[in-house]
């Protein structure tokens, strides 16, 4: 084949971007399986949202994916979605298929790959703190894998209504929505506690969730979907009275393992985005889950 000089883009829009490792991972995977393939990481703002996708159709995008604070409003933009997106209400992959530009979501998948090297979601009792574009995505996937109780907590009340009612009319399991007050103190009989907040996120307006950590128990698995770093203050309350945790990075590593794999038709490697991960956030012990 001819030495070509034009490489497929991909990338990411979000905001704040700068504390966002994707693109570190992604552009390694690329360069170990020689994909002709770049992923850039962008600033976008609200407001400009709509240009960002407008400006990957003219250059013909392979895809992009969503992060805080685009994964619901992107869909108004978009041809149409895959089914679980479509469910869920959020995108977090776009996959130009053929020049039409279609929603996609991988985050949900990524996080179940996580928690089933931990346990089984079947007939779990859920507390999930936050209703964005995380917490649908994670709820809709454990409640599709058997998952049967669901508290959503939220401070926002349209947010948490909506994901509880989503969670009962269209999966048809319990599921109740509890605004977040001062101090909230989680039930113990919870069996899985999940962070889908930004709260504890480097670069973000707070590193500390307002909870009772008096209530998290040794019988419990808790989940934090923050990223960078990947232990949370959560997640230390958690360690330190024994219960079972999952950090941010396996989801993060399976969802883009599986993204790649839309954009480009290539299975790539997890270890390799695993490695570089470790390398970027200055990180040791990295669970690849
Ligand atoms: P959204 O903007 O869609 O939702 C943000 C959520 O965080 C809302 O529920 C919001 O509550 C809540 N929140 C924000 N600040 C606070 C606060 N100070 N106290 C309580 N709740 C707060 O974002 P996403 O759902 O897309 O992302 C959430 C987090 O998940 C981000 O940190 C993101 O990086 C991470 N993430 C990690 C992934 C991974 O692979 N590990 C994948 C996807 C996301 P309200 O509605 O009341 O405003």
């Amino acid at each position: 084949m001819s030495e070509t000089f034009l490489c497929e883009l991909t990338g990411s829009f979000s905001t704040p971007a700068a504390g966002n490792p994707t693109v570190a991972m992604m552009e390694m995977a690329y360069r170990h399986h020689k994909l002709n393939f770049r992923y850039i990481n962008c600033e976008v703002a609200p407001a400009d949202l709509a240009n960002a996708v407008k400006g990957a159709r003219a250059l013909n995008w392979a895809g992009f994916n969503l992060s805080i604070p685009h994964k619901v409003a992107v869909i108004k933009y978009l041809d149409s979605l895959g089914e679980s997106a479509e469910i869920m209400g959020a995108v977090n992959c776009v996959v130009n298929r053929d020049g039409k530009f279609v929603g996609e979501n991988t985050d949900g998948k990524g996080f179940l790959q996580a928690f089933k090297k931990v346990d089984t979601p079947k007939g779990k009792r859920i507390a999930i703190l936050g209703a964005g574009g995380a917490a649908r995505a994670i709820a809709v996937e454990l409640a599709l894998d058997g998952a049967s109780d669901f508290t959503i907590i939220n401070r926002d009340l349209k947010r948490g209504n909506e994901l509880a009612k989503l969670l009962k009319q269209r999966l048809h399991v319990a599921a109740e929505f509890n605004p977040w007050c001062s101090n909230y103190k989680i039930k113990k009989t919870t069996d899985v506690i999940i962070n889908a907040t930004s709260v504890g996120m480097v670069g973000g307006n707070s590193s500390q969730l307002d909870l009772d950590t008096n209530c998290v128990l040794s019988n419990m698995i808790v989940a934090d979907v923050i990223v960078n770093p990947p232990q949370t203050n959560l997640l230390r309350s958690a360690c330190n009275v024994g219960a079972r945790t999952i950090d941010g990075l396996g989801m993060m590593v399976n969802q883009a393992v599986i993204a790649v794999q839309y954009w480009t038709s290539f299975e790539v490697d997890p270890n390799v985005m695993v490695t570089e991960l470790r390398r970027v956030l200055k990180v040791g012990n990295i669970k690849q889950s």
